[in-house]
C-alpha cells in the first residue's frame, strides 16, 4: 500500500448519477450463495483475534485536518453488520467486518496497537522510559489521533523511538503526528528503518506518478463511497486516510538479518526482507517476549505481487523464501505475531501454521505459474486455470482480498517473460479503438454486438458481455446504450468480486461509463516533506519525462539551473528530443542560467505554473538568453488532469 493521498482526493462521482447500478441478478445471488458454501464461515477465530484486548476508542469518530476536512471517519463502515447483502461478496463482507474493528487493542503486556484509524496499524511498544512506535500510519492527523487515544487510555509517555518497517507511505507518512524533527535532531528520538528506506520512500511513484495515481483511483475506489453498492474496504484496511503525509529521515538503518538493538531497553532482532512487499522492508522479533512483527509480509490476505495501479513487479519466490526464513528463525520461539495491517495471531501453533501456509501460497503461486508457463500456456490461460489447493484456499488469510491468484500469476509470468506471449500476431497489434471498430463491423455492427452482449448478460456470462461491450464502447465512445450495458456488466462483476480491489475497479469503471472521467483532484503538489527529500537528479528525471519530443523536434540548447540554498548547479542539455541533466561547474557557459530555490522548480513541475511567470515575478532570476529559456519551457507537457481509462481519448 502506498501513494500520497494528497494527490488523490476527488469529489464523489456518485453525485448526479444518471443511471443507478443494476440490482444483483439471479446469477450473482447464486454465485454468492455457492461461494458461501465452500468457505468455513463457522470458524470465528479471526473475530476473536481481531477483538481481543480491546481497550477503547475515541469518542468523536471523525478525525479532522487543520482545514476542517475529514481525514478519517471511524463510523464510515458501521453499515457492515449482519449477513452480507447480495451486492457484496460474502467473503469480502466478512473481511471488511474484521477490518472495521477499530480502536486501541492490547496485544501483550508490552505491546498495543491502534487499528482501523487509517489503512495500516500503528503499534506502541512499551520501552523503559517511553513508547517505541512502529509504523506511524499515512497521515500526521491519524497518527496524532492514535497517540492521543493511547495517552488517554494508558497515560502519557514520551515517544522515544520510531521504527519504519518499510518504505511505503502508509507506514511512515504520519510520523510528524507522533514526533517532531527537532526532537529527532536533538537525539531525543531515534528513527530506525531498513537499509535503502529513504531512497525508496521518496522515489516510489515519482517518475510514473501521474499514471499511477490515476490508476490508483480505480484500485482504491477513491471516488466510491463506502457502502453496500460502493467501496467495501481495500482488503488490507478500510481506506487510505486523507491528511498530511510527512517524513523524517531515519537516524539508524538496518542492513542485515540478525542485527540486534536494545531500543529504550527493549531487545529487538531484525530480519531484513528486501524485494518482498517493498524494496526495503524488515521484520522484527522481540526475543524476551516471544513476539514477532511480520511488517507487511504476512497480511491477512494474499498480497499483490504486482499492484493493479502499477509498480515494479515483486518476487513471489523471494517472498515465500523470506516467510520460510521467519518461520525457521523465530517460529519455535514465538507466541504472538502482529502485522502492520490486519489483526494479531495468538499461540505458537497458530503463528507457525499461519506462516507456513502463507509461505506455501506464494510458493504455489510461483511454482505452478512457472510450470504452466514452461508448458506453453500464456498469461490469460494461466490466470484462468491457477487456483490454490483447497487446504491453502480454505485459510482466510490466503484469500485474494488484495492481490488475487489470477492477477498475481500474471505478475510471475511478467517477471520472467514480460508482456509478450511469443505469438507473432501480438507483435504489431492494432490500437484498441481501431481493433474494436473493425471487430464490431466484422460481427455485423454495433446493434448485433449489443444484442449478443444482452444475451450473454441474461445468462450471467458477464465476462463475455463485458468483452463484447468493451469493443462497442471503444469503437464508439458516444454509444450511450453500450456504455450503460457495459456498466451493468461491471456492476455484477463488482458485486461478485471477492477482491476488494477488483470490486473497486469494476465499480469505478461503471461509474466512469455513466458519468465520465472525474474532475481533476485539488492539490497535487505532493507532500512537501517527501519532495524535500528527493535528490535533484530525480527531479531532473521527472523533467526529462515531461519533455515532449514532438514539440522539441530538432531543437537543442543548454540551460544551467542553480539552486543557491542547496549550493547546487545543474547543466540541462536538450538534444535529439532528449533531456540530460548533469552537475555543472561554477562559471560554466550556457544559453541561459536560471537561479531559483529548488521548491519553486518543483512547484512549477507539479502544478504546471510556467517558470516564466516566476522570472517575471522576480522569484527566479535568469541570465543569458531569456528566449532560450522560454523555448525550453515550451517543450514540456503541462501536467494534465485525469485521463480516460474505460473509453479512449477523443
Ligand atoms: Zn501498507
Amino acid at each position: 500500500m502506498r501513494r500520497l493521498a494528497a494527490i488523490l482526493t476527488a469529489s464523489s462521482l456518485l453525485a448526479g448519477t444518471a443511471h443507478a447500478a443494476e440490482a444483483p441478478s439471479a446469477a450473482t445471488i447464486k454465485a454468492q450463495a455457492e461461494l458461501k458454501k465452500t468457505l468455513p464461515f463457522a470458524d470465528r477465530q479471526d473475530f476473536d483475534f481481531a477483538s481481543r484486548g480491546f481497550v477503547g476508542t475515541r469518542s468523536d469518530p471523525v478525525i479532522r485536518r487543520a482545514d476542517g476536512g475529514v481525514a478519517w471517519d471511524l463510523s464510515a463502515y458501521d453499515f457492515a453488520q449482519g449477513e452480507a447483502p447480495a451486492t457484496v461478496n460474502p467473503s469480502l463482507w466478512r473481511q471488511a467486518q474484521l477490518l472495521a474493528k477499530s480502536g486501541l487493542f492490547q496485544v501483550s503486556d508490552t505491546v498495543w496497537q491502534v487499528r482501523g484509524f487509517d489503512v495500516a496499524n500503528i503499534t506502541f511498544v512499551k520501552g523503559a522510559t517511553g513508547w517505541i512506535v512502529i509504523d506511524p500510519l499515512t497521515t500526521a492527523e491519524t497518527a496524532k489521533a492514535a497517540l492521543e487515544l493511547v495517552t488517554e487510555k494508558l497515560g502519557a509517555r514520551p515517544v522515544v523511538a520510531v521504527i519504519y518497517t518499510h518504505s511505503h507511505a502508509d507506514h511512515f507518512g504520519g510520523v510528524k503526528g507522533v514526533v517532531n524533527q527537532a526532537d529527532v535532531d536533538a537525539g531525543k528520538v531515534q528513527v530506525i528503518a531498513p537499509e535503502g528506506f529513504l531512497e525508496e520512500a521518496v522515489s516510489e511513484n515519482v517518475i510514473a506518478g501521474p499514471a499511477m495515481s490515476r490508476r490508483a483511483q480505480y484500485q482504491f475506489g477513491y471516488n466510491l463511497k463506502p457502502g453496500i453498492e460502493g467501496q467495501m474496504s481495500v482488503g488490507i484496511g478500510l481506506a487510505v486516510a486523507k491528511g498530511t503525509t510527512t517524513l523524517i529521515a531515519p537516524t539508524r538503518s538496518i542492513a542485515r538479518t540478525g542485527e540486534t538493538l536494545a531500543v529504550d531497553g527493549v531487545k529487538i532482532v531484525f530480519q531484513v526482507t528486501p524485494g518482498t512487499e517493498a524494496p526495503a522492508e524488515m521484520n522484527l522479533y522481540f526475543p524476551d517476549w516471544k513476539i514477532l512483527c511480520m511488517a507487511e509480509n504476512a497480511n491477512a490476505t494474499m498480497h499483490n505481487v504486482l499492484t493493479p495501479r502499477g509498480a515494479l513487479v515483486r518476487d513471489a519466490k523471494a517472498w515465500a523464501g523470506y516467510l520460510g526464513e521467519s518461520l525457521n528463525l523465530y517460529g519455535d520461539r514465538t507466541e504472538v505475531m502482529f502485522t502492520s495491517h490486519g489483526w494479531p495471531r495468538f499461540g505458537g501453533g497458530v503463528v507457525r501454521s499461519y506462516l507456513a501456509d502463507h509461505r506455501d501460497a506464494y510458493k504455489y503461486l510461483h511454482d505452478q505459474t512457472v510450470r504452466l508457463m514452461n508448458a506453453g500456456y500464456v498469461g490469460a490461460e494461466i490466470a484462468n486455470r491457477i487456483r490454490l489447493p483447497d487446504a491453502l484456499a480454505r485459510n482466510w488469510f490466503n484469500r485474494g482480498y488484495y492481490g488475487t491468484m489470477s492477477f498475481n500469476s500474471r505478475a510471475v509470468y511478467q517477471r520472467y517473460m514480460g508482456w509478450y506471449d511469443a505469438n507473432p500476431v501480438n507483435l504489431a497489434v492494432l490500437e484498441p479503438a481501431d481493433e474494436a471498430a473493425r471487430s464490431v463491423e466484422a460481427m455485423g455492427g454495433a446493434a448485433k454486438v449489443k444484442a449478443l452482449a444482452r444475451a450473454a448478460h441474461d445468462k450471467g456470462d458477464y465476462r463475455w458481455a463485458a468483452t463484447l461491450l468493451n469493443k462497442a464502447v471503444l469503437a464508439d465512445s458516444k454509444d450511450a446504450e453500450a456504455k450503460e450495458a457495459l456498466a451493468r456488466a461491471y456492476d455484477q462483476m463488482g458485486w461478485q468480486a471477492e477482491s476488494s480491489l477488483w470490486r473497486n475497479m469494476y465499480l469505478t469503471g461503471a461509474g466512469e461509463l455513466r458519468n465520465g472521467v472525474p474532475a481533476p483532484a485539488q492539490g497535487g503538489v505532493g507532500s512537501p516533506d517527501v519532495i524535500a527529500n528527493l535528490p535533484s537528479q530525480m527531479i531532473f528525471d521527472l523533467l526529462a519525462v515531461r519533455l515532449n519530443a514532438d514539440k522539441a523536434g530538432d531543437g537543442a540548447l543548454k540551460v544551467i539551473f542553480a539552486f543557491p540554498e542547496r549550493n547546487e548547479r545543474w547543466r540541462v542539455t536538450v538534444r535529439n528530443g532528449v533531456l540530460l541533466a548533469e552537475p555543472a561547474g561554477e562559471g560554466e557557459k550556457a544559453d541561459a542560467t536560471l537561479t531559483l530555490p529548488r521548491p519553486l522548480l518543483l512547484q512549477s513541475l507539479f502544478t504546471g505554473a510556467p517558470l516564466a511567470l516566476k522570472v517575471m515575478s522576480g522569484e527566479a532570476k535568469i541570465d543569458g538568453d531569456p528566449l532560450a529559456f522560454q523555448r525550453l519551457t515550451g517543450w514540456f507537457d503541462r501536467p494534465s488532469g485525469p485521463f480516460p481509462i474505460v473509453t479512449r481519448p477523443d
